[in-house]
């Protein structure tokens, strides 16, 4: 069983889809960390995110870049966001995730493409979104607890130019599959949250 989660920036895709591969006993990818480890790379490299070639070459990122928490930082989230327009980059990363989709016993994925491009056969598709202003909120949160200084303002304006990038792309851009099933996580706290959603895919299965 192939289970695709996308959805916007902080929009608590990556916690659901945990929670999800937990209770299923399946494998989870992040897929938002390989466009991460592209964005880190380029800049290392002395690069320019914003050109194709340049981004291009930081796909060969090894492999061990993947467990660098620098990757988490919201810098390098910008910078995935616009790494991640080069249909180059999209394409240089596909078969790494429709592999990890495909293996035997199922996977379950989250991202912003996986259930339009990366695996559009998936039996579970969930699109989880919430406002702007809940998910600028979270982020503040998480990153006042973890001792960063950050304002409201600036992570919501930031989150705000990424959502604006990251639907607008002409390459893959962030839109729920036409069979996805929406969850609206702005009002909802962690626990209601994931208990929906894996109550969402306990019903697709069984349809
Ligand atoms: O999900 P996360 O915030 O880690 O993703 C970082 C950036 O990577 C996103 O803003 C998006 O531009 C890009 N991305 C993508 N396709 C995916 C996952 C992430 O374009 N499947």
């Amino acid at each position: 069983m192939i289970i695709a989660v996308d959805g916007p920036t902080a929009s608590g895709k990556g916690t659901i889809a945990k929670a999800i591969a937990a209770h299923f006993g399946l494998p989870h990818l992040d897929t938002g960390l390989l466009y991460r480890a592209v964005g880190w790379q380029v800049a290392a490299n002395g690069g320019d995110a914003d050109c194709e070639a340049d981004a291009l070459v930081a796909v060969k990122f090894a492999d061990d870049l993947l467990q660098n928490p620098e990757l988490r930082r919201e810098a390098t989230g910008a910078l995935a966001s616009r790494v991640s327009i080069h249909p180059a980059v999209r394409s240089a990363l596909f078969d790494r995730q429709r592999e990890f989709a495909t293996q035997d016993g199922g996977a379950v994925l989250d991202g912003r493409d996986i259930g339009t491009i990366i695996a559009p056969e998936a039996e579970v598709k969930l699109f989880v979104t919430a406002s702007v202003e809940a998910r600028a909120h979270r982020r503040y949160l998480e990153m006042r607890d973890s001792g960063v200084e950050v304002t409201l303002d600036d992570i919501e304006s930031d989150l705000r130019r990424r959502d604006e990038r990251d639907r607008n792309r002409k390459e893959a851009p962030l839109v729920p599959a036409p069979d996805a099933l929406v969850l609206d996580t702005t009002a909802l706290g962690k626990d209601e949250a994931i208990a929906e959603a894996i109550s969402a895919v306990e019903h697709s299965r069984t349809r």
